[in-house]
C-alpha cells in the first residue's frame, strides 16, 4: 500500500520520505539531496517550494475557500477558463474543470457520447485508444487501458466492452484500419496521449496529427488527446497535439497545470463540439463538488503565469535539446542503453544487456535503485526496461549535465 506510511517506511526509507524540495531537488528526512528526475510524476514544471503559488493560494483562501461549484462560479475559475481558451490550439474552446486525470478523462468520455447522442447517432460508443496506454484508473478510464484492464481483468468485470486498441509505434493506418473493422459509425473517439508515455514513449510527427486528423473528420470520431502527462510546455509546446497545423476535439489536462500545487484537471473542448450542446440547450449530465475549485484554480493560474513568465515552454526546446544530447551519449559510453525517444523535455531510455540475456531480468529497477544511490529519482516504465526522464521545466544545462553523468555512473555500477 504505497500511500500508507508506516513506522516501518520511516526507518528503512520504503517508501522513501521525502521532506522538502527547491527547484529540481528533493531532499528525504534523513538530510539526502536527490534531483527529481520525473517532475514528481510528471506534474512540478516549475520546480518545488515555489512561494509564489503559497501566496496566490493563501490570498484565495482568505477571500473565498469554497462555493457549490455546480451552481455558482468563482473569479479564478473563469479567469483560469479564460487562459486555457487563450492557449488553446482549438477555436472557441470551453473548459470543463475536475481534480485528476483520470476524472478528465472520464468526463472526456461522456463529453463525446453525449455529443454523438445530440448527433442523432447512438451507436458510436467505442473507443479506439494504443496497446499499453494509461488513461486512469477510474472504471470509465480502465476501459481504455490497454493494459492493466486486461491484466487486472478478473477484478472489474464490470468495466465496460468499449475499448478497442492498436499497437505502439501506431501508424495512421493501423488506425483506419481498425475503424474499418469495427465500423466506423460504431466508433465515437480516438484517444491518444500524444508521447505513448506508458507505451515506453513513442512521439508521433506532424504528418501522422495531419493524417489522423483528416481519418477523424472523415469518419465523424472525436480527437481526443490525453495530455494529462504533455500540457503546459512538457514537449517544448504548449499542448503536444498541436502539430502539423492541426489540433483535437478535446484536450484532457492536469498534472502540470498547477504544477501538481492543488489537484485540479480539465478538459478543454472545441467550439464546434460545445456548440452542439449549447444549440439544444443540453447542459454535460456530468459533474464534481469540487470541480473548478477556487483555490485549486488560483494555484493553476499562479502557475501558468510563471511558465510565461519565465519562457519554461522554451526552456524545454532548448534545455530539452542539451538533456537528449546528453542521454544519447550514453549510448556510446554505456553498454546497456540501446535507445532515447522523446521531445522537448521528456524522455524515455531503453535498457538491454545484449551480452548477457540473464542481466536483463529486472535490470530496469535494479538500474533505478542504482539511481536512487546516485542521487536521482526516477522510475521504470511498464512494459520493459525504460527508463523515465522528465525533470522539471526550469531545468538548467548545468544540471543536465551533472543529471546525464549522475545517470552514467549509475548504470555502469549495475
Ligand atoms: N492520463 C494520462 C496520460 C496519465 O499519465 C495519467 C496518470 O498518470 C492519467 C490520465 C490519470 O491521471 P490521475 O492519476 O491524476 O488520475
Amino acid at each position: 500500500m504505497g500511500n500508507l506510511p508506516t513506522e516501518s517506511a520511516i526507518q528503512s526509507g520504503d517508501p522513501m520520505v521525502l521532506a522538502r524540495g527547491e527547484g529540481i531537488y528533493l531532499w528525504d528526512m534523513h538530510g539526502a539531496r536527490y534531483i527529481d528526475a520525473i517532475a514528481s510524476l510528471e506534474a512540478v514544471a516549475i520546480g518545488h517550494g515555489r512561494s509564489e503559488i503559497a501566496d496566490a493560494v493563501g490570498r484565495q483562501y482568505a477571500q473565498l475557500e469554497f462555493y457549490d461549484t455546480l451552481r455558482f462560479t468563482s473569479e479564478p475559475t473563469i479567469k483560469l477558463a479564460n487562459r486555457l481558451a487563450e492557449l488553446s490550439p482549438m477555436p472557441g474552446s470551453r473548459v470543463h474543470f475536475a481534480t485528476s486525470g483520470s476524472e478528465a478523462v472520464e468526463a472526456a468520455l461522456k463529453i463525446a457520447r453525449q455529443f454523438h447522442l445530440l448527433n442523432g447517432e447512438p451507436l458510436r460508443t467505442k473507443i479506439i485508444g494504443r496497446r499499453g496506454g494509461y488513461h486512469g484508473c477510474t472504471v470509465g478510464a480502465m476501459a481504455l487501458d490497454g493494459n492493466y484492464y486486461r491484466t487486472k481483468r478478473h477484478f472489474f468485470d464490470s468495466v465496460p466492452d468499449v475499448g478497442r486498441f492498436v499497437p505502439v509505434p501506431t501508424t495512421v493506418d493501423m488506425i483506419a484500419d481498425l475503424i474499418e473493422f469495427e465500423r466506423a459509425e460504431t466508433v465515437s473517439a480516438v484517444v491518444l496521449d500524444p508521447m505513448a508515455t506508458a507505451s515506453g514513449v513513442h512521439e508521433s510527427d506532424d504528418s501522422f496529427w495531419r493524417d489522423l486528423r483528416v481519418l477523424c473528420d472523415e469518419r465523424g470520431i472525436l480527437l481526443i488527446a490525453d495530455e494529462v502527462i504533455t500540457a503546459f510546455g512538457r514537449t517544448g509546446r504548449w499542448f503536444a497535439s498541436a502539430r502539423g497545423g492541426v489540433a483535437p476535439d478535446l484536450i484532457t489536462v492536469s498534472k502540470a497545470l498547477s504544477s501538481g500545487y492543488f489537484p485540479i484537471s480539465g478538459v478543454i473542448t472545441r467550439g464546434s463540439v460545445s456548440d452542439v450542446f449549447e444549440e439544444q440547450a443540453a447542459g454535460l449530465s456530468h459533474g464534481h463538488t469540487f470541480g473548478g475549485h477556487p483555490v485549486a484554480a488560483a494555484a493553476a493560474l499562479a502557475n501558468l503565469r510563471i511558465i510565461e513568465a519565465e519562457g519554461l515552454v522554451e526552456n524545454a526546446v532548448t534545455v530539452g535539446a542539451h538533456l537528449r544530447s546528453g542521454l544519447e551519449s550514453l549510448l556510446e559510453s554505456t553498454n546497456l542503453v540501446t535507445d532515447v525517444r522523446g521531445e522537448g523535455l521528456l524522455y524515455g531510455v531503453s535498457l538491454h544487456d545484449a551480452m548477457d540475456a540473464r542481466n536483463n531480468e529486472e535490470l530496469g529497477p535494479r538500474v533505478v535503485r542504482s539511481l536512487r544511490e546516485h542521487g536521482v529519482l526516477t522510475f521504470v516504465l511498464h512494459p520493459g526496461n525504460v527508463l523515465l526522464f522528465c525533470p522539471p521545466l526550469t531545468i538548467r544545462q548545468d544540471q543536465v549535465d551533472d543529471l546525464v553523468e549522475r545517470v552514467g555512473l549509475a548504470i555502469r555500477a549495475v
